[in-house]
């Protein structure tokens, strides 16, 4: 486009004078994409063609015991009421004694794809003949993670179709999530794979169907914990445990679901410095591992005991990628008094859990929108340019009109600001 040519090798000021140049912004809104002199270096440095910051609340949700230790969980996201129903599943869990997790091992898993292979069989055997060779060529590439007791350790072969090979690297990555590590290690295997036995490479990449990183938390609630409004807890309990099974029959429901402990699990990769589209990418896979879609957690009722529990996918790391460079992270790190990647897996699958409780809770019970309604409203009331003074009064009126559209809450502010300045000049 022109005037944007080489963009990427022009320094920050000079971006957002073209936007101005260019008649994109005027100076007012570019004063708004000003960023401090420390934020430029940071950002501009990890990203292309920086102009600015984009910022998100960053809240925390309360009450989460995992393990037998109770938790600040530093939350980042946009959406209104995520951080309270967690905030609230994690209480009801808490007065059970709170969550337990399992994480096993940390190993991730790099492919590289042959293609034009005439005698797939042939070639698998031969390739898991080179297997201590594909090995030491993975560590040779990157020799630091095997002195801090990682490394490549085994490879697999799937023959995919008649034409079609995946060679499958599996690497302990310690503490990071290890998507540059294993890809170094990849290419490394790849090029020799290519130029001295002549095989014809496709694509060397990681996967983010992180199956041999998976993270678990369970939880066991007495049903009368759950009891409400003159709803027995045994009741809620059977329903709870009826939408679990809902979700795991219908995909329209699961993908609701999942959306709903995402919505937990995604605030606290983000907040961690962590990738979330490959934590996302990762859990919906495993969620359709037997070929249907089905809704990652499960819960059943057992002896006035509901149980909760979810499994997925969690390569998450405590170093590498935004993690070193992002000061907030560092941060939110030292609010989870976090010491390794294994202690994140578990309080971000326990956060998956507590989520998806409260969501089924308010579902079953009063419905989604009742407990939500207020901060949605608050939304909307900011969105038309409500002042921190004049939010209560625009949503109480919003409440009493039952209206939930744009038009209304500006309709309702200027009402309100009339009103003030009838009074004023009274
Ligand atoms: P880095 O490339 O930053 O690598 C992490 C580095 O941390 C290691 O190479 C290692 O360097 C250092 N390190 C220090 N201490 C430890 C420790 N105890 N354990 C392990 N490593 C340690 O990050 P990752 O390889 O983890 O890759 C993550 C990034 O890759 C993310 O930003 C992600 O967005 C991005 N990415 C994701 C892809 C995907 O998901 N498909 C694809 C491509 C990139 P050293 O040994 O030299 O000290």
């Amino acid at each position: 486009m022109e005037g944007f040519e080489k963009y990427y090798q022009k320094d920050h000021q000079t971006r957002l004078d073209i936007l101005k140049q260019k008649k994109y912004l005027d100076q007012t809104q570019l004063d708004k994409l000003q960023a401090s002199a420390s934020e430029v270096k940071i950002s501009d440095a990890m990203i292309e063609n920086f102009i600015t910051e984009y910022h998100l609340p960053e809240g925390l949700a309360l009450n989460y015991v995992v393990d037998g230790q109770e938790y600040l969980i530093p939350f980042v996201t946009e959406e209104p009421s995520v951080v309270a129903a967690a905030s609230h599943g994690a209480a009801l869990v808490k007065r059970a004694g709170g969550f337990k997790t399992t994480v096993t091992e940390r190993l991730m898993i790099g492919q590289i794809i042959l293609e034009n292979v005439a005698h797939p069989e042939q070639v698998a055997s031969f390739l898991e003949s080179q297997a201590e060779k594909l090995l030491a060529l993975a560590n040779a590439a990157h020799p630091s993670i095997v002195k801090r007791g990682g490394g490549a350790q085994a490879l697999k072969v799937r023959v995919l179709a008649p034409d079609l090979i995946s060679l499958d690297l599996i690497v302990d990555v310690k503490e990071a999530m290890g998507a540059n590590m294993l890809n170094t290690m990849l290419e490394a295997c790849a090029t020799y794979l290519q130029t001295k036995l002549g095989l014809d490479v496709l694509i060397s990449i990681l996967s983010n169907y992180a199956t041999r990183c998976l993270a678990k938390a369970t939880c066991a609630l007495p049903v009368e914990l759950l009891t409400r409004n003159g709803l027995s807890g045994a009741k809620i309990a059977q329903k709870i445990a009826t939408a679990s099974r809902v979700a795991q029959l219908d995909p329209y429901r699961a993908t609701t679901h999942n959306k709903g402990i995402m919505n937990g699990i995604d605030a606290v990769v983000l907040a961690s410095g962590n990738d979330w589209r490959a934590i996302e990418a990762g859990a919906h896979a495993y969620a359709a591992r037997d070929g249907q879609y089905r809704g990652l957690s499960t819960w059943i009722v057992k002896d006035d005991i509901l149980y909760g529990e979810l499994e997925l996918p969690l390569p998450l790391g405590t170093v590498g990628g935004s993690i070193g460079i992002v000061p907030l992270v560092k941060i939110n790190q030292q609010l989870l008094r976090l010491k390794d990647a294994r202690q994140l897996e578990a309080i971000v699958a326990a956060v998956g859990l507590g989520q998806n409780l409260a969501a089924l809770y308010a579902l079953v019970t009063d419905g989604i929108q009742k407990g939500h309604m207020r901060l949605q409203l608050k939304s909307l009331a900011l969105s038309v340019g409500a002042t921190k003074a004049e939010l209560e009064p625009v949503v109480s009126r919003l409440e009493a009109l039952q209206a939930r559209d744009q038009a209304t809450a500006k309709k309702v502010l200027e009402e309100l600001r009339n009103k003030q300045s009838e009074r004023s000049r009274t």
